[in-house]
């Protein structure tokens, strides 16, 4: 769309300069080489005879005597010619005898005979044309044409009049009358000079007189007479011939109009096709593709107007249509130039990665939420190892990996020892991301044959802010200063807490208000097949933000005391829940997750055995999932709790099994009747032979234990198939069923049919 209008645009201005005639210049050089490239013989109807320099030796006097041109009319009539012109000024009288010979010769006549007249400047200084005719003896046996030659303000002649009006009467030009056309007065038409001015059959005025020549030569033809000698004037430059004499001009007029009257075709039509023709140069790729292209519209073009000019007789002004065929490919060049020094300016000298700039661009244009900045702490000590060929290789090796972290993101070399993307995601998701990151990072990177760890520290700033880039990689570098893994921009830091000390203080009111939702997600039992039990997973539906995760919101809730409230409501809602299921007849165990930190709290505890207390279905349906972290730090009091619920009835799951440092002796001690393998085994344990087996052991492990094993984060039947073979007894995840209302999972529970088993 935009080339369509560039073209527009510039042959709109072309056309602008075309209506003011600037192009005719060129357009006249042009047609010139034209006239050069298809020249062609006169088709010989049209015989000169020539007042030439011979003659006017032979014949002394000037002006001569009207018997000679008596005698001529005699001769050629005698010889059979088909019609006689004259370009001789008969507007006088002279000598009365010899003009009455002459008129006497014109009546005897058989071939008919045109006289001139033409329009001649009252006087030297006057601008009034006078009408110019032959005397009136001699008109009255003979016809009249004009012989006016209308030169372009230039000078050159190169039309003319098909008829003017002289004495208020039209009459035909004495081309038209020749070539048989009707003179239309105010009309002319372009002379064609391709006409090979030499191969109009040319005679002496004298040798003629005298009989001095073979008359079969003239039988049928048209005769112009006229003075070719240079003595007598009546001269005019051409394109072409340079400076020829009128009746030659005539002869070349009438020879144009016997072969097909040509018109003057407009420029606006070719302008119209060259604006395609650009708009087409404009998606050119290359530099040599828009030259090939230019180079081929613009033959197209010549040959186009060549064709008009030989089959329709039509001649365009092609020169507008071509200044836009070259105009468009000079701007196409320019524009190509402009982008490959803009990609260049873009790009990383050592490496060829994406730099600074190019991020700048993309954020600018994709509007993400963070720009995150890798370090590598170990850059030094890479360059003094690494050869000048081996560095960029590990940094494109390196690059290649963050890309599979950072979600296929733009990873840009910001610094030397600093590669950066940015990313649509939330700061908690950006956690997540760099906590793979690291995890991805502990293998090694290998450089012909060689080994490298290369250990990063990452910053993070909001990419709001104009020197996010920087942000990012002076947060990285105060998070290796610090020790820490990655930090968040100092600036972007007291924004973000403020941002959630108000999220969080708009939790409160959204758990009055109905806004925080329990949603279900099946575990599907693997021996019978049936969905017998589920997971409590809490989603916030905020009034302007939508449906939240809750990996956005809880560890917030635990930091600002509300995970309690949370916690508790969820399982108010759970119970609440199975109480309507059991109404159905339907008795599934509902998990609900549980902060360590929840543990220690005695008020916790305290809500939540009052509710169970006052449970209306059996109490063994209730299970709590448990994560395992360093946050048991108050290992014993969190241990007592646990055995308190336990001892009331209460199934305890330890929950993301494998991501913490768990030991055979942490197992023991605590009253556990579950484990959920964290999904990070999971979900690849049916292609990952690693996985496979950490998933095997933990399931005879959890068995010898007495514990039930989940396999959570199931996404696929393979996966799923694996699971049975090793025994393992239920299976959550994905490939089972998303979370779910409680009403759909009613629905599911119901319905064998939708159970994937
Ligand atoms: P979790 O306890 O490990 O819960 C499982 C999470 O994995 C859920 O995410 C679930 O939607 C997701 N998931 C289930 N199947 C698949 C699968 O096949 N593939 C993948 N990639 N993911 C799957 P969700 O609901 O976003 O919950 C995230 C975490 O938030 C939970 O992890 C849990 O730690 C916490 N959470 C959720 N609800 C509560 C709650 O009521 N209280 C507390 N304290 N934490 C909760
Ligand atoms: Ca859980
Ligand atoms: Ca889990």
């Amino acid at each position: 769309m935009a080339r369509i209008c560039i073209a527009c645009v510039l042959a709109l201005s072309i056309a602008f300069a075309a209506g003011t005639g600037a192009f005719q210049p060129v357009e006249n050089s042009l047609r010139v080489a034209g006239f050069e490239f298809s020249k062609k013989p006169a088709s010989g109807q049209i015989h000169v005879v020539e007042m030439d320099a011979a003659s006017l030796e032979a014949i002394q006097q000037w002006p001569w005597s009207r018997t000679h041109y008596a005698a001529v009319v005699a001769q050629l009539d005698a010889a059979g010619v088909r019609s006689i012109g004259f370009d001789v000024d008969f507007s006088s009288a002279s000598n009365a005898a010899a003009d009455k010979e002459l008129a006497e010769a014109l009546s005897q006549a058989n071939a008919p005979i045109v006289l001139p007249t033409f329009a001649q400047s009252e006087s030297f200084r006057s601008e009034r044309m006078l009408d110019v005719l032959p005397i009136a003896p001699l008109r009255e046996h003979t016809q009249m044409g004009s012989v006016s030659i209308v030169p372009d303000p230039d000078g050159f002649v190169r039309r003319m009049p098909l008829g003017t009006i002289t004495s208020g009467t039209p009459r035909p030009s004495l081309s038209a009358y020749f070539a048989g056309k009707a003179g239309i007065v105010g009309e002319s038409f372009p002379i064609d000079f391709a006409i090979d001015a030499g191969s109009v059959p040319r005679h002496s005025f004298i040798d003629i007189e005298r009989g001095d020549f073979n008359p079969a030569q003239f039988r049928g033809k048209d005769v112009l007479i006229g003075a070719t000698a240079v003595e007598m004037g009546d001269r005019y430059a051409v394109p072409r011939y340079g400076v020829i004499p009128g009746v030659i001009v005539q002869a070349l007029a009438t020879e144009t109009l016997i072969a097909g009257q040509p018109v003057y075709g407009s420029w606006e039509l070719p302008l119209l096709l060259a604006a395609l023709f650009a708009a087409v140069i404009f998606g050119s790729p290359t530099y040599l593709n828009s030259v090939l292209r230019m180079a081929g519209f613009a033959v197209t073009m010549v040959a186009l107007s060549h064709y008009s000019y030989t089959a329709f007789h039509t001649w365009f002004d092609i020169v507008p249509a071509l200044t836009l065929i070259i105009t468009s490919a000079i701007m196409r060049n320019v524009l190509l130039g402009r982008r490959q020094y803009l990609k260049s300016q873009r790009r990383d000298r050592e490496t060829g990665l994406p730099n600074a700039i190019a991020l700048r661009a993309h954020i600018d244009r994709a509007h993400p939420e963070y720009v995150v900045a890798a370090m590598l702490d170990e850059f030094d000590t890479l360059k003094a190892v690494l050869s000048a060929e081996d560095l960029p290789v590990l940094l494109r090796r390196l690059t290649d990996r963050l890309k599979l972290a950072a979600d296929k993101q733009l990873v840009c070399r910001t610094d030397d020892r600093m590669l950066a993307w940015s990313t649509p995601s939330q700061l908690f998701e950006v956690e997540e991301q760099l906590a793979s990151l690291r995890a991805l990072m502990l293998s090694p990177i290998e450089i012909g044959g060689r080994r490298f760890d290369v250990p990063l520290t990452f910053g993070v700033a909001d990419a709001r802010h104009d020197r996010a880039i920087a942000n990012a990689a002076h947060a990285a570098n105060a998070a290796h200063r610090a020790g820490d893994k990655w930090q968040l921009h100092e600036a972007d830091r007291s924004q973000h807490l403020e941002q959630q000390v108000s999220l969080m203080g708009e939790l409160d009111e959204s758990l009055r208000d109905g806004h925080v939702k329990v949603y279900y997600q099946p575990k599907l039992d693997l021996k019978s097949g049936q969905i017998t039990k589920t997971e409590a997973l809490v989603r916030w539906d905020h009034p302007q933000k939508g449906m939240l995760p809750p990996d956005s919101f809880i560890p917030l809730a635990e930091e600002s005391g509300r995970i309690e409230d949370l916690t508790i409501f969820v399982l108010q809602q759970a119970i609440a829940d199975m109480e309507i299921w059991a109404t159905k007849g339907m008795s599934i165990g509902t998990a609900v997750n549980v902060s360590a930190r929840l543990l220690t709290s005695r008020s916790f505890v305290d809500r939540a055995l009052a509710l169970i207390d006052a449970m209306k279905v059996p109490v063994e349906q209730l299970l709590f999932e448990v994560t395992e972290s360093a946050e048991l730090a108050d290992w014993d009091a969190s241990i007592e709790t646990l055995q308190k619920l336990r001892a009331r009835g209460i199934a305890i799951s330890m929950d993301d099994y494998g991501t913490g440092q768990s030991t055979l002796s942490y197992l023991k001690a605590l009253p556990l009747s579950e484990l959920k393998i964290d999904r990070s085994f999971v979900q690849h344990a049916h292609i990952d032979r690693g996985d496979a087996m950490l998933v095997r052991s933990t399931v005879q492990l959890a068995h010898e234990l007495g514990l039930k094993v989940v396999a959570e984060g199931v996404e696929d039947a393979e996966c799923l198939a694996f699971l049975k073979t090793i025994d393992c007894d239920y299976a959550q995840g994905y490939f089972v069923a998303r979370p779910m209302v409680a009403n759909e999972l009613v629905a599911m529970v119901t319905d064998p049919a939708r159970i994937a088993a």
